[in-house]
């Protein structure tokens, strides 16, 4: 079973997302553009990488069917709430998603946490709440939308991806719910292949959705290449042609997603902003959590766009393992002075090694600079910080809360740090808002769960 390099339709571009490059048509099997490739090759992380190629990409999908004014109809009727008549998210995104697939989204939520800038000593703290996404409650949603809309617009019957969770969970309820809807021919297969040690009840729930699951052993690290992916998968469900390899290479869609929500939600931030005198024209920096880099990509690509007066963008990670320490010389921290002992919060969901957006994220690290509005910052939050701010966000003590799991804390455990870089290099705190992607509440293994049973509410 070898899957076609899937071209997208004529309104689709790709762009390297690293040095600028365009291509004519975003393919699936585009992996790293030629000139970063060789910029690569000598770089040492990317050189023990035999196969390079074929394990990265850069290569990101970009259209401009999408027009900037939609992005500044306000927050509630683009992503993707179900609507009516001209309102249907369908027809908003037709020129981008043809298909025109009735089923919505759901409504993302920006809402302003008072208790959080005070918290932080910020001048002004908001949280785009992706929780209230219907299928999953997750991020993942709003990429799965993307993948089905394209599966069915080329008539695309079997999907799989590898999954943590979140992803696979959003992808099955979503083409569930597609099926219950459409005659036999049009019923779509999910395959989810997930690590051989995820938690049953992940499973259970997955098969529940009348998704099928492979629990596949890989050892910790170890990569499968997408020819090994495609033999599981033929294994499965047979030798197929209508069948789409929704992972790598498609991270693309999911970051293009990701860009649109970034613009249309920094649009609305703005507009509430200049309705408060002290925040008008404030310095925004919105915090987010960093897993394999799609969300993170589409913000920067999302700010990118929105040019002038733009956010800058912080990533969060976990304390201990995450993505940057693939990217990190053994000895970059000269760790002789004595130091408060952290302990690793618990953040299952962004603690991998391995992103097919690798060069994109390392690219990030090469010019990091806080003061420069378009360079990345990079915050690592422990335990201590994570339970801090759990405590907050959950409640109960607050009225306003925010479904949040753990993996999405880390985002809020970022906001300490991120206000005292701002004093430390002298700049306006009062003058500075925070915006926190949460990322949402979505199926936790036993250990997330642990978290809210045992964790939080040691504050004051
Ligand atoms: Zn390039």
């Amino acid at each position: 079973m070898a899957e076609p390099s899937f071209a997208f339709g004529p309104q689709w571009q790709g762009r390297c997302f690293v040095c600028g490059a365009i291509e004519q048509q975003y393919r699936t099997d585009k992996r790293l553009c030629q000139h970063c490739k060789e910029r690569y090759r000598h770089e040492r992380f990317f050189r023990d990488v035999s196969d390079l190629g074929s394990c990265f990409a850069t290569i990101l999908p970009q259209t401009d069917a999408v027009a900037e004014g939609l992005l500044r109809h306000g927050f509630s009727d683009m992503f993707l709430k179900a609507g009516e008549g001209d309102k249907r998210p369908g027809r908003l995104l037709k020129r981008a998603f043809p298909a025109g697939m009735p089923l919505p989204c759901g409504q993302p939520v920006l809402l302003e946490l008072k208790h959080m800038a005070q918290f932080a000593g910020l001048g002004g703290t908001w949280v785009l709440d992706l929780s209230p996404y219907i299928w999953s409650g997750t991020l993942k949603d709003l990429r799965s939308w993307a993948v089905l809309s394209l599966a069915i617009e080329h008539r695309i019957n079997h999907l799989a991806l590898w999954t943590a969770g979140n992803a696979g969970y959003s992808l099955a309820k979503l083409v569930h719910r597609w099926n219950a809807t459409v005659p036999t021919a049009q019923r779509k297969t999910v395959y989810s292949l997930v690590d051989a040690f995820a938690s049953p009840e992940m499973v259970v729930t997955l098969r529940s959705l009348q998704c099928r699951v492979a629990p596949i052993s890989t050892g910790s690290g170890t990569i499968l290449s997408r020819d090994q992916l495609y033999h599981v998968v033929a294994s499965i469900a047979g030798e197929r042609k209508d069948y789409w390899q929704v992972t790598d290479g498609w991270d693309g869609v999911g970051v293009f997603m990701y860009s649109l929500l970034a613009r249309q939600c920094f649009h609305f931030l703005r507009t509430e902003l200049s309705k408060i005198r002290k925040l008008e024209g404030a310095d925004v920096y919105i915090i987010l959590p960093l897993g394999t880099g799609n969300l993170l990509l589409g913000f920067i690509r999302g700010m990118e766009h929105v040019g002038e007066g733009r956010a800058k963008v912080v990533a969060a990670l976990p304390y201990g393992d995450h993505m940057m320490k693939s990217f990190e010389p053994p000895d970059a921290e000269p760790n002789d002075r004595p130091r408060m002992r952290r302990d690793l919060p618990e953040a299952p969901k962004l603690t991998g090694f391995y992103s097919p957006l690798s060069p994109c994220l390392w690219h990030l690290l090469q010019d990091r600079d806080f003061s420069h509005v378009g360079a990345v910052e990079f915050i690592e939050v422990d335990r201590a910080a994570q339970i801090e701010a759990a405590a907050r966000v959950l409640g109960p003590a607050e009225t306003m809360t925010v479904a949040a799991e753990p993996s999405a804390l880390i985002a809020f455990g970022a906001l300490k740090q991120l206000a005292q870089r701002i004093r430390d290099h002298d700049l306006n705190l009062e003058h500075s808002v925070a915006l926190v992607v949460n990322s949402g509440f979505g199926i936790m293994g036993m250990k997330e769960q642990e978290f809210f049973t045992k964790s939080i509410f040691a504050f004051r």
